[in-house]
């Protein structure tokens, strides 16, 4: 035992406050403040902390039955499968643990598609730059980041990126081997940059015309998070594989990959499998966090407090010339261009008890919870301008405008 290295491997850089506590979308944190939480634990407590409805189920499910395998049929996941399949484009259902798991499952679906079909040399996926996939050794080639795959061995095989939008690059990149394509509807970690929906039904059609797999990762977006319960609704375009992960189990581990029959096609029993994955405690917090998000008036009000938050953002942007280039986002996966470092941003706002996260191109991400109120966007947007006032206070030789 060495005393110099920390008992917690130090693969985080991180916040010098925790929290013992959570009530909807707040947090209190060690050192005896009053956190807003627009983080939700990035993108995942979507109904926010200690909700009555999941504490209950869980609670309940927790004094019957946490594990049995997928040696034996889980009732409980039925349910939530048959729900998610109710609910979207797709037929069937995988569960897992995280969002990389779900995406794993994803990557050998299209894969077995093509196989199952007599074309195994097809197994290659095309993505897309500032992608981010997750962190197994399949999901780091397939988000491509260099500064992720640094030091782990060659990059797995099988995953070919284009640049972000780049219409003729993608053309050229689809080949003979060709499985699918994979994209987030909006990048999230990337710095939330959503895709054009033009460009969403282009690979749609390029997809159709050579016989490839659209696999959409909807692990960030998906849950209610754009205001509907999955963002490719928006678009019109349908995938045929997506991944899901973050809110679906607001917190309790679990992440679910979604097919059509079709492209399911391949994976037949012994083909693919987790221990925990779809156990009885996480299909009660996915099936508890659906209760809440299908009732009846959920979205309309997702969609009403995003409208809001979104007007206040921008009356914010051009108060603060010196300090946001502009908002951006859809729903509440929202994020504000930063024209200082983001990181000193995202300091500056917590000094005002407000967590928000990071993201890629300079952005403060917005992540608020999807039970949030229009008291709450206020109490964002006046600590936020005055996270402002202090940054400027701090380096007077900043000019506004
Ligand atoms: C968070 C995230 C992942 C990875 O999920 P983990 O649960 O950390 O494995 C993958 N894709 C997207 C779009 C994400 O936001």
């Amino acid at each position: 035992m060495s005393t110099a290295f920390p008992a917690v491997m130090p693969t985080y850089a991180r916040a010098e406050v925790g929290f013992e506590r959570g009530e909807g979308p707040y947090l209190w944190g060690t050192d005896g403040r009053r956190y807003l939480d627009f983080a939700c634990g990035i993108a995942v407590t979507g109904l926010g902390h200690a909700h009555p409805h999941l504490v209950k189920e869980v609670g309940a499910q927790m004094h019957k039955v946490w594990h049995t395998s997928n040696i034996f049929p889980i009732p409980l996941q039925e349910k939530l499968a048959q729900r998610l399949v109710a609910s979207t484009f797709a037929d069937t259902v995988f569960f897992g643990n995280s969002g990389a798991e779900a995406n794993e499952c994803g990557i050998k679906l299209v894969r077995k598609y093509h196989a199952h079909h007599g074309h195994p040399e097809r197994f290659r996926i095309i993505t897309f730059e500032g992608a981010f996939h997750g962190r197994t050794i399949a999901t780091l080639a397939a988000g491509g980041q260099q500064k992720y795959l640094e030091g782990f061995g060659p990059k797995a095989d099988g995953f070919d990126q284009v640049p972000f939008g780049d219409e003729a690059a993608l053309k050229a990149a689809i080949g003979p081997a060709t499985a699918g394509i994979l994209i987030e509807p909006i990048q999230g970690e990337g710095g939330v940059r959503p895709v054009p929906v033009e460009f969403l039904k282009l690979l749609r059609e390029l997809c159709d015309a050579n016989g490839l797999l659209l696999f959409f990762d909807e692990i960030q977006t998906g849950m209610g998070r754009t205001g509907r319960l999955f963002a490719y609704e928006w678009s019109g375009v349908t995938p045929d594989v997506m991944s899901v992960a973050k809110a679906l189990g607001n917190g309790f581990p679990v992440g679910a990959c979604l097919a059509t029959a079709k492209a399911a096609a391949g994976m037949t029993a012994g083909t693919h499998g987790s221990t925990y994955g779809g156990n009885p405690l996480a299909m009660s917090a996915g099936n508890a966090v659906l209760d809440v998000m299908l009732a009846p008036g959920f979205f309309e009000q997702v969609e009403r407090v995003s409208g809001h938050l979104k007007q206040q953002l921008a009356g914010l942007v051009s108060r603060n010339p010196d300090m946001f280039e502009e908002a951006r986002g859809q729903g509440l996966l929202l994020g504000l261009k930063c024209k200082v470092p983001n990181q000193d941003m995202i300091l500056a706002v917590r000094k005002q008890g407000l967590l928000t996260a990071g993201a890629g191109d300079n952005v403060m991400r917005l992540l608020p919870p999807l039970i949030a109120e229009a008291v709450h966007v206020a109490e964002a947007i006046e600590k936020i301008d005055a996270a402002c006032a202090d940054l400027r206070a701090r380096a007077p030789s900043r000019k506004v405008g």
